[in-house]
């Protein structure tokens, strides 16, 4: 059985994704670098070139946000995920899963995940997990040639 956390955006991608020319290594590193406008290149490199995520997390919360941000960060953290999972390995472990996907944490998260802590009671809306079951619904429906041509550029 696979731990909880195991999708968690920290773990580095197989082959690191390259958008814009840059070199993202994990999914948190893209997600907070996307945060940035699309013309600000400068801060995406910065983002894309610290050397761990939790660092990419820190620098993304100080940055001025794209204007569209609310609207476009679940279409980011969709595609992030998308080109994870078309690697056969993460895609077997996602295949392996059964029934609901969450994304447990303590942090407060009720966006991405739920919380556990006696504050937050398990509440959140839980759109990493959201995603990771859209994506195992795609899976299972599409042979693996046309999954791995699903992947579409960012607007
Ligand atoms: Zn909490």
């Amino acid at each position: 059985m696979a731990g909880r956390n195991w999708f968690s955006n920290f773990h580095p991608f197989t082959k690191p994704l390259i958008y814009q020319g840059f070199v993202f290594t994990t999914p948190e590193h893209f997600y907070q670098a996307m945060k940035a406008p699309k013309i600000d290149l400068a801060t995406r490199r910065k983002i894309a070139r610290v050397s761990t995520p939790a660092e990419a997390k820190k620098l993304g919360r100080k940055i001025t946000l794209r204007s569209d941000w609310e609207q476009i960060k679940v279409e980011v953290m969709f595609f992030a995920q998308r080109y994870r999972f078309s690697d056969p390995k993460w895609r077997r472990k996602l295949l392996e899963t059964r029934g609901e996907i969450v994304e447990w944490n303590t942090w407060h998260d009720r966006t991405w995940g739920r919380c556990t802590c006696p504050m937050c009671k398990g509440e959140g809306k839980n759109l990493l997990g959201k995603i990771l079951m859209k994506l195992r619904d795609e899976m299972l429906l599409k042979k693996e040639t046309v999954w791995r041509n699903t992947i579409q550029p960012l607007r």
